[in-house]
């Protein structure tokens, strides 16, 4: 269910959020994407005249103590003011996630307004998803409504454990994890041919599991980053110093295999940059991806190999990229991964479905200032991982179950 299909008017709501935002040394916010995300269903509930909590987690604190520097620095509190403005609200805060005071503040809150309490994960009870924990959150509320998808492969208290709690009718997703789950079953489920997913990044073993659930869906795999060497290693050829993980030559060499029998094609790079240092002034040439010197590593796909996974993209009706082609956060290595995130937006416009899913390739994409110009941008890196990897989601299967 989702928040538009809940009765929420003048009830109290608890919205789990993702405001894991970064903070500079004066605690001030250094980008607001993730509560400018979460903004949709914040402002739809107050329009509501609901009395919206809300809670998130902030960092990754270690030291719980009271009153330590992981205290100081990952509060909440951080946040509020930004918040007020960007909801036009007032906003309480209260040091605090559970117990008597966050009670009253929760029974005390006016319609229309807000309480942002502390950050989850100043409790350990948070990652060990405590049902007592949990439950007490859930006392606070009528409604609730998890808007978290950043978080939503975790099972944790606040993001999965407290749905239980409510009945049916009164749990839902928010308009943001709506919008993520709609966009990453559109490339599951019976999405529009040719179907091409580009798949880079430096380790080939993060990327395994993705691998093998994306060949029964995909016509095209564009393989780049470092996760390319191991498969060319696989096929004989000489890589020098590039990326390799030895460990994983077999399941390399399977992942073609299973490829090849299910008529998906899987592309390697067959030229790359090399460079004979990892460094933004080091010597560069382009080779033949499988005739590497010792000494040199390739560090972004060459343009061989660019020209033919442009054509690839601008021949696919639906794309998914996770990861980028190359260092592409040094200008000598980011052209394969720019060339890339250029050719995806123009496919888009020309009435392609793009998902871009994943944090670097996320990166790539903003820096390239090209993130209008594609379908769908999604906020979680590790949970749109774990969908498009075949998992189940604790965060989502706690709603819908
Ligand atoms: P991932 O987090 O696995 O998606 O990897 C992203 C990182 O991989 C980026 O920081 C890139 O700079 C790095 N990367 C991409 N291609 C290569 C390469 N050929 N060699 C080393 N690192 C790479």
């Amino acid at each position: 269910m989702n928040i538009t299909d809940i009765n929420i008017k003048n009830q109290t709501v608890l919205i789990r959020v993702d405001f894991n935002v970064p903070l500079d040394a004066e605690r001030k916010i250094t980008d607001d994407t993730r509560m400018v995300k979460a903004l949709p269903t914040i402002k739809y509930a107050l329009e509501q005249n609901a009395a919206v909590i809300i809670c998130s987690h902030l960092g990754r604190p270690k030291d719980l103590s009271s009153n330590s520097e992981d205290r100081i620095k990952y509060s909440l509190k951080h946040l509020v003011y930004h918040l007020s403005e960007l909801a036009h609200t007032k906003v309480h805060f209260i040091e605090d996630t559970v117990g008597s005071k966050v009670k009253v503040a929760a029974e005390l809150l006016s319609r229309g307004e807000i309480l942002l309490l502390e950050n989850t994960r100043f409790y350990i009870e948070e990652k060990e998803g405590n049902e007592e924990f949990a439950q007490q959150m859930a006392s606070l509320a009528d409604v609730y409504i998890n808007d978290a998808f950043g978080t939503a492969h975790r099972a944790h208290a606040s993001t999965a454990v407290i749905a239980q709690y409510f009945e049916k009718d009164k749990r839902g997703f928010g308009m943001l994890m709506n919008a993520e789950l709609t966009n990453a079953r559109k490339l599951s489920q019976d999405p529009t041919a040719p179907v091409t997913a580009i798949i880079g990044g430096a380790k080939v073993s993060d990327k395994i599991q993705l691998l093998k659930n994306l060949i029964p869906v995909m016509d095209n795999i564009l393989v780049g980053g470092g996760m390319a060497y191991t498969f060319l290693k696989a096929q004989g050829g000489s890589i020098g110093n590039s990326l390799c993980e030895n460990d994983y030559l077999e399941m390399a060499k399977d992942i073609l295999k299973e490829a090849e029998k299910k008529n998906t094609k899987i592309y390697l790079p067959e030229d790359s940059v090399i460079a004979d240092n990892f460094a933004a002034d080091a010597n560069t040439q382009i080779v033949d991806s499988k005739n590497i010197s010792e000494g040199w590593m390739g560090l972004d796909i060459g343009a061989k190999a660019t020209k033919v996974y442009l054509e690839v993209i601008q021949n696919s009706k639906t794309i998914l990229w996770n990861g980028p082609m190359g260092v592409f956060e040094m200008e000598a290595f980011s052209n394969g991964t720019f060339t890339v995130a250029k050719a995806v937006a123009e496919s888009t416009s020309k009435g392609a479905y793009s998902l871009i899913g994943g944090g670097d390739s996320v990166a790539a994409i903003n820096k390239s200032g090209l993130a209008k110009q594609v379908s769908f941008v999604s906020t979680g890196g590790g949970a749109m991982l774990e969908f498009l990897e075949g998992k189940e989601l604790p965060g989502v299967k706690a709603i819908e179950g």
